[in-house]
């Protein structure tokens, strides 16, 4: 094993431990009584080899006596046995709760760049499959040492008994370990690229599933399953090829191990006839052949989840470290409650792949504001509410929220404080009372209702059979794009944060839903700080102030009246509005 290697599989052990940890006694009694079962096991072929020899000379008190004590002994075999798993089981089930739970709260904490960037597969295999592998290293170590060291135990015995014997088992060893290593070798460069490849499986997988609605209606089946069809196809061959290796392998390995006992007897017999070696001990020694084999099989068991584990523990910890997917970085300061004002300063902005889409812009709102942007698609108004919510970093100008840089600001400083209204926000697929719960757990029952009135939401939900216990399907699937919106703000109700950005719906809805809608933002209006970012000019006459966004930067700002006076990007958004309306 070369020195870097070796170095990252003990980063990676000390690492996973620290997720074990907790459970070592588990751990330690699955050791103890695995220990017990390989004493068990050594014993049991010298046991079977008495039987047989009295078997052959007829002596059936004494086989009656060897048979009675293999029930015990198979017995206390069994018994070991159904506690060692127990115990493994139990330590299996709660290292692995606590690598995944780490696991998913790490990958909240990744920055939104990186979600934008990776299939879902990327992380959904690394949560569920490759986590096992981390948890399963230990119960692996522990199951491989205790056979390697009782099987040990069986070569020491081989040796005492005889001495060419032994040394004709340590050359068929040696050779079947050597071509294990060359197996394995191939086997995990294959495995990487397996691992690749049905991450973007999932991904693929994934989205089937989400866009299966749209999938079927826009009768795109076709396209989409000779899409599947062909990264499935890929990763079945890779699977294949590895597959292909194991077969060989086995084929090759077997083959050799008949040549082995072949060979073993012929050995034997010779050693019976030149007096070198015992009829019964001949006898023993034939038992312990097979485990002389399986010490091998455990060597290269262990050596497979070794490998597996630090393919596992790499992709993993890559999630769980910084150095390869980006984390959220907050500053230290905490506001708790804040006014609810406002300012960027200067500020310019463009995603990972560079193009300006902020220019140096300003603005600033007061607390209790109602602001509303206005602006061509593309604009970059969404982008100024990622930017408040932190859900991309600011680099160049400042944000300040009461005052304070939004850099310096803790987590909760700042996502306690701002509540955000999506056009499509996600609605997860629990009961109403679940998905408002989700913000405040302790909320009572008045609270979500006064919450779902203001929202104009109550008498909706009050028409489902099951109320507030209605479940609503992934992503709210049995909800309308206005009950969506309405859920959501009365969960930014609930949450009551001072400022509450809120991206209007585009023309999807029905006269009927955006006047609810607009209703239940009037009834927030004086009380909270509200961002809107308007796609119907129509909404934002109640606004106190207007700006009206180009090509990221702030060109006019004003009441709806002064605009139409002294904007003509503005003006013309109005004309262009009205003409869709004639
Ligand atoms: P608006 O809300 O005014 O329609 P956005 O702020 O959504 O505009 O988008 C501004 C520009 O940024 C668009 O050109 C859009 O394609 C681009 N954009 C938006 N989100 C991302 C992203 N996550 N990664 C890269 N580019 C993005």
């Amino acid at each position: 094993m070369k020195k870097e290697a070796f170095k990252e599989s003990i980063y990676n052990f000390k690492k996973a431990w620290k997720f074990a940890r907790k459970q070592k006694k588990l751990l330690i009694g699955y050791f103890i009584l695995s220990l017990g079962l390989c004493l068990i096991s050594a014993i049991a072929p010298m046991l079977d080899a008495k039987g047989l020899l009295y078997l052959t000379a007829g002596k059936w008190n004494s086989l009656f006596l060897i048979a009675a004590l293999i029930l015990i002994v198979e017995i206390t075999r069994n018994t070991c046995h159904f506690f060692s798993q127990r115990c493994s089981q139990i330590f299996f089930r709660e290292t692995l709760l606590q690598i995944q739970y780490t696991m998913a709260t790490e990958m909240l904490k990744l920055e939104t760049e990186e979600i934008d960037h990776h299939s879902t597969g990327t992380f959904i295999d690394r949560l569920t499959k490759d986590t096992g592998d981390i948890a399963n290293i230990f119960t692996q170590l522990n199951y491989s040492i205790t056979d390697i060291l009782s099987n040990i135990g069986v070569m020491a015995a081989i040796f005492i008994i005889n001495k060419w014997v032994f040394l004709y088992f340590l050359i068929g060893l040696i050779i079947l370990y050597l071509m294990n290593r060359i197996k394995m070798k191939k086997y995990f460069t294959l495995d990487k690229e397996l691992r690749k490849i049905n991450e973007r499986n999932t991904g693929l997988t994934s989205e089937l599933i989400r866009g299966m609605r749209d999938i079927k209606v826009l009768n795109a089946g076709t396209t989409f399953l000779n899409k599947l069809r062909n990264k499935l196809s890929t990763s079945n061959q890779e699977r294949y090829k590895m597959s292909g290796i194991m077969r060989r392998y086995q084929w090759l390995t077997g083959s050799f191990q008949d040549v082995l006992t072949f060979l073993f007897n012929v050995l034997g017999i010779y050693l019976v006839s030149i007096h070198n070696l015992t009829i019964s001990n001949f006898v023993i020694l034939y038992m312990y052949q097979s485990r002389v084999y399986n010490l091998l099989s455990y060597m290269t068991q262990f050596l497979e989840h070794y490998k597996n584990f630090n393919v596992s523990a790499e992709r993993v910890f890559q999630v769980l470290d910084e150095d390869v997917f980006k984390k959220e970085i907050f500053g230290e300061k905490h506001i708790g409650k804040i006014n609810g004002d406002f300012e960027f300063k200067n500020v310019s902005f463009s995603y990972a792949n560079g193009k300006p889409i902020l220019k140096n812009l300003n603005f600033s709102v007061s607390a209790n504001e109602t602001v509303s942007f206005v602006g061509k698609s593309g604009a970059g108004k969404s982008t100024i509410f990622s930017l408040l919510t932190k859900l991309y970093p600011v680099h160049k100008g400042k944000i300040l929220i009461d005052g304070h840089d939004i850099n310096t600001l803790d987590k909760d400083s700042i996502r306690d404080n701002i509540s955000i209204i999506t056009q499509n926000p996600y609605i997860f697929n629990f009961s109403i009372r679940e998905n408002l719960k989700i913000v405040k757990e302790d909320v009572t029952d008045e609270e979500m209702i006064e919450a779902c009135k203001m929202a104009c939401l109550h008498d909706f939900i009050m028409t489902l059979e099951n109320g507030y216990d209605t479940v609503v399907g992934e992503g709210g699937l049995t909800l309308s794009g206005g009950e969506r919106q309405r859920l959501a703000i009365a969960r930014a109700l609930l949450k009551k944060t001072e400022i509450i950005l809120f991206d209007e719906a585009t023309s999807a809805l029905d006269n009927k839903t955006q006047n609810s809608i607009r209703k239940a933002i009037k009834n927030m209006q004086g009380e909270y700080t509200i961002l809107m970012i308007a796609h119907r000019l129509s909404t934002v006459i109640d606004s106190d102030r207007i700006i009206v966004i180009d090509e990221g930067k702030v060109v006019e700002e004003g009441t709806h009246e002064y605009l139409l006076h002294h904007s003509n990007l503005y003006r013309d958004l109005y004309e262009q509005e009205l003409e869709e309306v004639k």
